[in-house]
């Protein structure tokens, strides 16, 4: 099923490489052109074969385009988004994939020409690895992917970006921006932040007991190692692009953490594990709607 006649691609790491890889698989559109910032990315993806034409000039990308896919770091987005600008056709659409919507609305709206169509996007899969060969078409498959339009936004464009996600396995939702970036700041941004500061806790531990911290490390660590390897460029712009939401949730979170902090300190055990009951039910629902079902590979689920 024909998505789109070119599709452009800028960025193509984990998830645009994930992409290129869906949309060839599935016959999703017939010329997939690939940009990116270093020549030897654009290398590595034209070795893998990623798409149908590769060029490190971003304009030259999406001139002709339908669809245009922004899958750099979120960082990146104004200046991408200067470049192309004067070079995206009448009624193209522009897309994105990153993890911060209502950000990633005011980095590439006001630059926009009119006729073109935004429709942000954010496919909620992921693992800790980056770069072109880290990806994989069955990244996406049983995943959710949300898209944030704004009011006004064409309903034939929506349906497009919609149709793409569907055929590339994932479900699709549409949020409102801010709406996302909440949900997301506590059920991916807070537990990398959580995990990120336990990994560094231990890493500025004394040598001998660092050596053994590794040595021993038991499956709850070894989870938060995992989570807390997921690249650093991307993630220091989560932070800095979800920076409300992001505290509001740590506010909250550093509240609770004193709760149990107090009734440890205290012996409360009563309290202690009325918290760790309550927690035992997220985890029971989220079986309940199969969402815990594990992926082909660890997933980040940024
Ligand atoms: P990644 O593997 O590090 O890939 C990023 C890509 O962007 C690379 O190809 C990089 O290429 C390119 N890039 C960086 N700056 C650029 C620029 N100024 N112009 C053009 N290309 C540029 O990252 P990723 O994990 O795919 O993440 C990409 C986006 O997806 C992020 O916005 C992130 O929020 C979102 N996301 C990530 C996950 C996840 O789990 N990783 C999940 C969902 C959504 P060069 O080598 O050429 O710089």
């Amino acid at each position: 099923m024909i998505c789109c006649e070119r599709i452009a691609l800028i960025g193509v790491g984990l998830i645009g490489s994930s992409l290129a890889r869906a949309i060839k698989k599935h016959g999703l559109a017939n010329h997939i052109a690939i940009t990116t910032r270093r020549p030897e990315t654009l290398a590595k993806a034209q070795e893998l074969n990623l798409g149908d034409s590769y060029t490190l000039d971003a304009a030259e990308a999406v001139r002709d385009a339908d669809m245009i896919v922004i899958c750099t770091p979120m960082g990146a987005y104004e200046g991408v988004v200067k470049t192309i600008a004067g070079a995206l056709k009448y009624g193209a659409i522009v897309s994105d994939v990153g993890s911060v919507k209502a950000a990633a609305i005011e980095a590439i709206a006001p630059h926009l020409p009119d006729g073109v169509h935004l429709v942000p996007g954010h496919p909620i899969a992921g693992t800790e690895h980056s770069g072109p060969e880290a990806g994989y078409a069955e990244l996406f498959p049983g995943h959710w992917c949300i898209l944030t339009p704004q009011d006004g936004c064409d309903e034939t464009a929506i349906a497009k970006v919609r149709a793409l996600w569907e055929a590339c396995g994932t479900k699709v939702e549409i949020m409102l921006p801010a709406h996302h970036d909440q949900i997301l700041a506590i059920t991916s941004h807070l537990p990398h932040l959580i995990a990120y500061t336990i990994v560094d806790t231990a890493s500025q531990l004394e040598d001998d007991t660092q050596r053994e911290v590794i040595k021993f490390s038991a499956g709850g660590f070894r989870d938060f190692t995992r989570i807390a390897a997921s690249d650093p460029v991307m993630w220091r712009d989560v932070f800095l692009n979800n920076r409300d939401a992001v505290l509001d949730i740590l506010g909250r979170f550093s509240e609770d953490l004193s709760e149990l902090q107090r009734a440890i300190r205290k012996g409360d055990g009563a309290k202690l594990e009325a918290a760790f009951t309550r927690t035992r039910a997220i985890r029971r629902g989220i079986i309940d709607i199969k969402q815990h079902i594990p992926d082909v590979k660890p997933n980040g689920d940024a």
